[in-house]
């Protein structure tokens, strides 16, 4: 579709909040009260997005201050399009056994980065293959408005895995706050309509649309990593046997799966039979990740029990093997893995080191 770019103020932003406030739940940005991290929370207010507040990120580390701009916690979109624990069926007395009828509610996103809104692209491979019951009937029912980012932060490598500091897919609106001015794009026929509702906003002029290249331009160069993606999966397979290597990359490795779990398209759960001892057995789904001992654990035996080999399949799964099944990257490039890993391990050295950087 023809992405015209319309030029607005606070104001329009906040128009555009209140056309889904109290109609449906808005999932956006927020500071919860007690807590030092942004998160992704249901929205009653605009005036509940941080204003004035930078998060500073680098490896192991992450501080909220003063500034202009943030990125994103340690939360996703992911915890509401796959939840952490999800119950799945119940076993009552009398085994009679009742599925979990999932009746979604509308969500807006409002306010994600880029990289989140790619996320949701990457998860709709992995769930519409297998046929997700849950994820599926929530898809269909949340809308995508993100935020360009006009500043990424140092963890940030967005650029060089494709998915930012501009959204240019799987969103229906996204704006960019520059120099006081509101910018906003449509992405669907959903998100021009509801932008055409907003009659304040003009066609953004030459010169406006020259500044928001320049900005998203700057932007683009400070999201960049130093390996690119040309063959990666291939450069890095070349290595798969060289267990020196696997074992230097993940020397400070606690397997604490930190990295799994804030990763906004890591995806694997195990189930759980919950007894309520005479009343009845909930069959529940959680979150699992490949950095547990129990993950890979099998009947006589265990066939990972490494850390360096659990640190190699994690990489390789997004790097390569999720390449070669979804034509997609399992990696958005949003820096996460890098801000909450404890020992401060950087994703972005480690895939430069394995694939022989930019060349
Ligand atoms: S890479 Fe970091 S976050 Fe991931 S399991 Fe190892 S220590 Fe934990
Ligand atoms: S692997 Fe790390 S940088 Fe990539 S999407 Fe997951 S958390 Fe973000």
């Amino acid at each position: 579709m023809k992405s015209v770019i319309m030029m607005g103020s606070e104001n329009d932003l906040k128009t555009l909040f209140n056309k889904f406030k109290g109609k449906t739940t808005i999932i956006g940005p927020k500071i919860p009260d007690g807590e030092i991290a942004i998160r992704y929370c249901e929205l009653n207010n605009y005036d509940e997005i941080p204003r004035g507040v930078e998060d500073y990120q680098e490896p192991g580390k992450y501080r909220l201050m003063q500034g202009d701009f943030f990125r994103h916690g340690f939360d996703s979109p992911k915890g509401y399009l796959h939840p952490p624990a999800l119950k799945i069926v119940r076993v009552e007395k009398g085994l009679e056994i009742k599925p979990y009828n999932y009746d979604p509610k509308e969500i807006v996103f409002f306010g994600i980065k880029p990289c989140d809104a790619a996320a949701i692209r990457v998860m709709d491979k992995t769930f519409t293959w297998n046929k997700d019951a849950y994820y599926n009937a929530q898809r269909e029912k949340i809308t995508i408005i993100v935020e360009n980012c006009t500043k990424p932060g140092k963890t940030c490598f967005c650029a060089t895995m494709g998915t930012g500091p501009r959204a240019t897919e799987n969103f229906d609106i996204a704006y960019t706050r520059i120099n006081g001015k509101v910018l906003f794009e449509a992405g669907s026929v959903k998100g021009e309509e509801i932008l055409m509702e907003i009659e304040t906003l003009k066609p953004a002029s030459n010169e406006v649309i020259a500044e928001f290249i320049k900005v998203m331009d700057e932007a683009y160069e400070k999201a960049k990593a130093q390996f690119t993606t040309t063959n990666l999966p291939e450069k890095l397979e070349i290595n798969i046997a060289n267990e020196n290597l696997w074992k230097e990359l993940s020397e400070k490795c606690l397997a604490c799966g930190n990295c799994t779990m804030v990763c906004p398209t890591c995806f694997c759960f195990d189930i759980y039979d919950e007894s309520h001892l005479d009343e009845y057995v909930d069959r529940v789904r959680y979150w699992d990740s490949c950095f547990t001992y129990k993950y890979a654990e099998v009947a006589g035996g265990h066939f990972r029990p490494e850390i360096w080999a659990m640190y190699r399949q994690w990489m390789l799964h997004k790097f390569s093997y999720w390449k070669k099944q979804f034509d997609v990257f399992g990696c958005v490039g949003c820096g996460r893995c890098i801000t909450w890993c404890p020992a401060g391990i950087d994703i972005r050295e480690n895939v430069k080191k394995a694939s022989g950087g930019c060349k």
